[in-house]
């Protein structure tokens, strides 16, 4: 998983954001609702206080104390519904206490006495050894010609308590839940938002100089992504028309090159051969021939490339035997071999049908050799191979020649390069060759590759799908 990706980043922010507002709400409701459950439990205790000071109290002198108590318990009957009452003197002296509770959740005899309070109602909190909470409410009855007595109310807290950890078990179980919910969530969103991104990427990968009419999709949203879409689409209509232009110019220029350069040719030719000319200019025509016939070289393959990029060898294309074609051509080859007293040596008896244009698969064959023959001593030996491998056609060159350096491997089917121009055999040409070999390569879905190691000679193999027919 990349974390510095966008996705990553989005998702992380978003879960991590809601899952700290989520905390944060949680603990707001959690102590807002325990506030609210037990300030309502104090404020009906504190209510029955001043229920029992008004209504009994208040007439104790008439009623007297044992009527005030006897009323509190058929009134509010504490055992029953456990419920804390006590109603005691100025001096502390008890007037009543409610029993023991039926469910023997407190004693009453454990709750201490009230500190002496001036406030007329308060309320405090205490925790009994069986482990429960009472909360009591208290209230102080002056009244003048009445003696002063203090109303205690207490009840549980623990329904307020055993409400709240529920609560709480419920928020913690909740909150994972919901954050996995939210990061799920949030990752597929994120996923969907940015699959136009996806597809921008992968047409974007396929854009190469051979299909640049192509164009990325855009998704008609309006937003940033269209027009990202959008103005990439017109970067790439640019680079289309640059590429075109520059294309056109390499053909129009090679092809107008063509004609006086063969006149000159042909010029240079014949007055090399004037009878009576002089030696030293007869010689110097005959360099300037090289050099020209050299030049026309240049401008051909020049042409042979700008009318493969044309798309020239995707027609005229029929099924024809490559292994016949190999040998065919190593048999021309090997005139040139010979020459340098090179053996070629050709290995396909086996007929291999393929789909393609024969002339320009031809070439293929012919610039390999040529290279092999160019690039091996004499006394060197090539090998040519047409194999099958599945669905097929595998073509290779192999020679103990030269080799190419590891450095320069990568880079030799580049147009115009040349590993190192110095050389006796490289000064003679343009580093077109292999870029020529695969451009007919790419034409026909094939692969032209190359292993080599510099000083014991190199292998070039091309693997063209094989015709089904
Ligand atoms: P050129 O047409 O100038 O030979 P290529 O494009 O055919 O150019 O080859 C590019 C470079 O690759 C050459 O300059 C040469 O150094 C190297 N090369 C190609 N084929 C071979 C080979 N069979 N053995 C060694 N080096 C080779």
């Amino acid at each position: 998983m990349n974390m510095r990706s966008i996705s990553f980043r989005l998702v992380a922010w978003h879960a991590g954001l809601l899952t700290g507002i989520f905390l944060l709400l949680c603990a707001v409701l959690y102590l807002d609702l325990r506030y609210f459950l037990e300030n309502d439990l104090r404020l009906s205790q504190s209510r029955r206080t001043r229920q029992i000071a008004n209504t009994l109290i208040a007439h104790v002198k008439q009623t007297g104390e044992p009527y005030v108590a006897s009323q509190t318990k058929a009134w509010y009957d504490p055992e029953i519904n456990d419920r804390f009452i006590r109603i005691t003197r100025a001096d502390g002296t008890l007037v009543y206490v409610s029993g023991a509770p039926k469910d023997g959740s407190f004693d009453p005899a454990e709750i201490p006495i009230f500190p002496p309070t001036t406030k007329a109602e308060s309320s405090r909190k205490i925790k009994l050894s069986g482990g429960n909470t009472l909360l009591i409410a208290a209230r102080n009855f002056k009244s003048p010609g009445n003696p002063d007595y203090l109303v205690e109310f207490g009840a549980l807290l623990d329904p307020v308590e055993t409400m709240l950890n529920h609560l709480f078990l419920q928020l913690a179980w909740g909150l994972p839940l919901a954050v996995v919910i939210i990061t799920v969530g949030g990752y597929l969103l994120v996923r969907r938002a940015l699959m136009p991104v996806e597809q921008i990427t992968r047409t974007a990968e396929g854009i190469t100089q051979h299909n640049l009419s192509e164009r990325l999709p855009v998704s008609r949203t309006g937003d940033e992504l269209e027009r990202l879409s959008l103005s990439l689409n017109r970067m790439i209509t640019r680079l289309d028309e640059a590429f075109q232009n520059s294309k056109r110019f390499v053909a129009d220029a090679s092809h107008d090159l063509r004609t006086p350069l063969t006149i000159l040719r042909g010029e240079l030719e014949s007055f090399a051969q004037e009878a009576q000319l002089a030696p030293e200019l007869r010689d110097r025509a005959g360099s300037m021939l090289e050099e020209v016939v050299h030049l026309g070289k240049i401008v051909d393959q020049l042409f042979t490339l700008s009318r493969l990029d044309a798309g020239e060898a995707q027609t005229e294309w029929t099924t024809f035997d490559l292994s016949e074609l190999a040998r065919t051509t190593a048999e021309q080859m090997s005139l040139l071999a010979e020459d340098k007293d090179i053996s070629i040596v050709c290995d396909a008896q086996q007929p291999v049908p393929v789909n393609g244009n024969r002339v320009r698969l031809k070439q293929v064959v012919v610039n390999l050799l040529d290279n092999a023959v160019k690039y091996t001593p004499a006394k060197g030996a090539i090998q040519l191979r047409v194999l099958t491998a599945n669905d097929h056609a595998i073509l290779e060159v192999e020679d103990n020649g030269t080799g190419v350096p590891p450095d320069a491997l990568p880079h030799i089917f580049e147009r115009f390069y040349r590993v190192d121009p110095a050389r006796s055999a490289e000064s003679e040409s343009a580093g077109l060759g292999l870029a020529i070999v695969k451009s007919i390569c790419t034409a026909h879905g094939a692969e032209v590759s190359a292993e080599s190691t510099a000083g014991r000679g190199s292998c070039f193999r091309v693997k063209l799908p094989r015709s089904k027919d």
